[in-house]
């Protein structure tokens, strides 16, 4: 069974504050054991290709405050040259004066999506100010995730983290396709699910999740597998491949788990 990988963070360990290296260490993730081989591209290439992965979304984040800095420059050179690898940009509208024009040209230089970290930067997702980065998306076709849900990283802000804010976003973008990631994790799975059934270009992200316990967080998972999107957020797991065989042990059927694993996150990613 093919796999995508909707959800994954690169860098060196510099790149992040002390406490989400230490997050990073406690859940024993490879990163660390590997690291000489697994921070660079080539070695990861190869390491999620052992783990049956055919593409892997890498993250950019400017979240000075709350877990560090990995540039769009960063990502898009990691990325260089490997078909397995799609960069997804980062834009903090607090430190740019243009976020639109900035995403433009994001894409142009080759970004296929932004990701926006509203508990990390501080903004509701449906606060005007951000528009303008949903309606380059939007013209594009390119997907926007939206972090949701609980963070274990000091200085995360919850209240901005609801998704039913992206209701408004939905409806008035609605071409946009938008990934809730972490599917509201903690107090609002039930959120979070609801509106990517109801909302046509809504998909629930399940990475920063434990597989085994999808079930128990969204029990129709089944009938809305069409809207469902896995990711691992690496380095947050001890393995890619661990993490995808639990999801694979769920008793779900074989057509949804290759939706959630794979045709989904394609047809999202567009040719
Ligand atoms: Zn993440």
């Amino acid at each position: 069974m093919k796999v995508i990988d909707f959800h994954v963070h690169v860098g060196l360990k510099e790149h992040w504050h002390s406490w989400v290296q230490e997050f990073q260490q406690s859940v024993g993730s490879d990163y660390y054991k590997r690291y000489e081989e697994l921070s660079k591209p080539e070695g990861f290439a190869e390491y999620i290709k052992q783990h049956g992965i055919e593409k892997a979304i890498i993250l950019a984040e400017y979240s000075p405050v709350t877990t560090g800095v990995v540039t769009n420059d960063y990502v898009l050179e990691f990325c260089e040259g490997r078909d397995c690898f799609v960069p997804l940009a980062s834009i903090n509208h607090f430190l740019t004066s243009d976020p639109a024009g900035e995403l433009r040209s994001l894409f142009s230089r080759g970004f296929k999506g932004v990701k926006l970290y509203p508990s990390y930067h501080y903004f509701y997702p449906n606060d005007r100010e951000v528009y303008p980065i949903y309606g380059v998306a939007a013209e594009h076709g390119f997907p926007v995730m939206v972090h949701t849900g609980s963070s274990v990283f000091r200085g995360a802000r919850l209240k901005y983290a609801d998704p039913i804010h992206l209701d408004d976003v939905a409806r008035d973008f609605p071409g946009l396709k938008i990934l809730l990631v972490h599917g509201g994790r903690g107090i609002w799975y039930d959120t979070a699910f609801l509106l990517s059934r109801i909302h046509e270009n809504v998909y629930l992200e399940v990475s920063g999740l434990p597989p085994q316990n999808l079930l128990k967080y969204f029990p129709d998972m089944e009938k809305n597998s069409s809207k469902i999107v896995y990711g691992s957020d690496w380095p947050g797991v001890v393995t890619i491949g661990e993490n995808i065989e639990r999801l694979k042990r769920l008793p779900i059927s074989e057509e949804a788990l290759t939706q959630i694993l794979y045709s989904n996150a394609k047809r999202i990613l567009g040719p």
